[in-house]
């Protein structure tokens, strides 16, 4: 699947048009293209093969044909031309978090800057605070850009290595049919950003495996091909690391190279202490040199008395500790969900109508949806007016007249204003059954600030959910200056419930804070998409490995209740 490179292109193509100054209308038709092709459940390349580009949304003809060029070709000729003027390397300067196009534009132009380090080396010599339209302040907040820019370097999102490895392995089964293929590393434990990508194979013949691995459509580069681990580079620039085992010794690999290396030290530590030692062949007895395990994961815990532990929990966390007294969680899973909690519609800024989310969670199992649409003042998202909400409202109640099912709650995700009050009256907030409230503008404010904003919010009886609590981006936008503790606290006081948003780059609240919201402060959480398109209703399952990797179960969890009980809780502060 090339859906991700084709989107990067076009999306290269937006930023240098931005940076030329080309008219909105035109930079928006590319991002809108780019974010189309990157959700795409098809692979474009055989989407183009069959003549059927233009059929999906927002690619036009002109598009299309650019796309076709480039597929058959390996060029294209439009952003040649583009990148005449500007060269590629100052559009990848507008990753680092501060730098837009017109900035980047501006660094190239006045002083010749075109990669990180030729910006890095001008900001020691405090050569930005004297550009026009930058100050020292500017000069500042790239220079934290920069921070994060090296921190994330090389480190792909959740949601972007895991569709890559999941086609990876289905073909590599199929071509092989062999089974036993699964990937290991971050990607298995589900961590939020994934380095390289590892997958493992258990196979005597691991010549076969290796020719069926190279020859995969998402090959570009075969870096070292060795008889028990081979190594590509994927278009979209990933490491995949792929090793073959032995059947016997499957589990005791899969189990050392799924890591993390925190919690295999304080295994090994605990192994020895037995008389066992384990490594990435079995578990073996230390006296006598027996091997007694390593075909099965699960042999490698229970030798050492252990519960199996999830992947997502090994990060020595104390989950070992728990193991040994056989008291882990019961960590929520994807079927314990059972609708989706803010989604938006094409009332807002969502692509689809109402109904055609409706249709999609139903596909996917779910009793209720939660269509939450911006309010009036999130004017670039298209917020409604308590005029429009009310139209709204007649088509939800149309659809939940036909009872097929699924129930769809009338909400909204409401905008807390900077002074902390809802862009929308309480009498208004009153009809609605859902009110997810969110910041969304002056995100940059002091902390004391951002916590009155959301403790005002908290406050108001109608809001029943907070969105995307902390408003941190991965890799792009540190969270607000919100102290979590802080936060936590007014959310029991006033009954709040909290959001893990799903959004592979949000997954706001984090691992670590919404385990300590539920372990110090007995808060619900509930996991939702934010899903503006059909397609992105499946972040939940990224939203649900977070949770895990929080240690939440299903009691944790607000939408895992039946649409009585939830009503029952929506209904409790009120
Ligand atoms: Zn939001
Ligand atoms: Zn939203």
């Amino acid at each position: 699947m090339r859906n991700q490179e084709i989107a990067k292109i076009l999306r290269n193509i937006a930023l240098l048009l931005e940076m030329k100054g080309e008219s909105r209308f035109r930079v928006v038709a590319y991002e809108e293209a780019a974010r189309r092709i990157e959700t795409w459940p098809e692979p474009v390349e055989e989407v183009w093969s069959k003549g059927k580009l233009k059929e999906i949304p927002g690619i036009g003809e002109s598009i299309a044909t650019k796309i076709g060029e480039y597929l058959s070709t390996g060029r294209m000729n439009y952003l040649e031309e583009l990148t005449r003027d500007i060269p590629i390397e100052v559009v990848e300067l507008t990753e680092v978090p501060g730098v837009g196009p017109k900035i980047a534009k501006l660094l190239y132009d006045e002083l010749g800057i075109r990669t990180v380090d030729d910006l890095e080396k001008a900001i020691a010599e405090r050569k930005l605070r004297h550009l026009p339209r930058l100050g020292e302040k500017s000069e500042e907040k790239i220079a934290k850009g920069i921070e994060m820019f090296k921190k994330r370097s090389g480190r792909m999102l959740l949601g972007q290595a895991l569709p890559i490895v999941r086609e990876m392995t289905r073909t590599i089964r199929e071509k092989t049919g062999i089974d036993k293929v699964s990937p290991a590393g971050s990607v298995r434990r589900m961590k939020e950003t994934i380095g390289d990508i590892d997958i493992l194979v258990a196979s005597s013949s691991p010549d076969q495996v290796m020719d069926v691995f190279v020859a995969l459509p998402q090959v570009k580069e075969v870096l070292a091909r060795g008889d028990t681990k081979t190594s590509i580079v994927t278009h979209e620039g990933i490491q995949v690391d792929l090793r073959v085992v032995e059947e016997v010794s499957f589990g005791a690999a899969l189990q050392y190279f799924t890591g993390s290396k925190a919690h295999n030290i304080k295994l090994r530590e605990i192994a020895l202490k037995k008389g066992f030692k384990v490594n990435e062949y079995g578990i073996f007895r230390i006296d006598t040199g027996e091997k007694v395990g390593g075909e099965r994961e699960e042999e490698i815990y229970e030798t050492l008395g252990m519960e199996w532990i999830p992947p997502e929990l090994r990060e020595d966390q104390g989950e070992i500790e728990k193991a040994l007294e056989k008291r882990l969680p019961v960590l929520v899973e994807m079927s314990d969900i059972r609708g989706d909690l803010h989604v938006h519609s094409s009332w807002s800024d969502g692509m689809v109508s109402i109904e055609e989310m409706a249709e999609a969670a139903l596909q996917r199992g779910y009793e209720y949806l939660a269509v939450c649409d911006h309010t009036q003042s999130l004017a670039v998202a298209s917020g409604l007016t308590p005029e429009e909400i009310q139209e709204r409202e007649k088509e939800i109640t149309r659809w939940n007249r036909k009872a097929r099912g699924l129930y769809l709650l009338n909400g909204v995700e409401a905008n807390i204003l900077s002074d902390g009050s809802i862009d929308f009256p309480d009498t208004e907030l009153a009809i609605l059954e859902l009110v997810v409230a969110g910041l969304h503008s002056g995100l940059n404010q002091k902390e004391e600030k951002i916590l009155k904003r959301l403790e005002l919010a908290m406050k108001n009886k109608y809001v029943q959910i907070i969105s995307h609590p902390t408003g941190r981006l991965i890799n792009k936008r540190s969270a607000y200056e919100v102290h979590c503790d802080a936060l936590f606290t007014i959310a029991r006081e006033t009954g709040t419930f909290l959001e893990i948003n799903a959004q592979p780059e949000r997954l706001d609240l984090k691992d670590v804070d919404a385990r300590k919201a539920k372990e110090q402060y007995g808060i619900l959480l509930s996991i939702a998409t934010d899903a503006h398109d059909p397609n992105s209703l499946d972040y939940i399952e990224y939203g649900v490995a977070q949770a895990r990797r929080a240690w939440l179960t299903r009691e944790d969890i607000i939408n895992t209740r039946t649409l009585e009980e939830l009503r029952e809780l929506l209904q409790r502060k009120r």
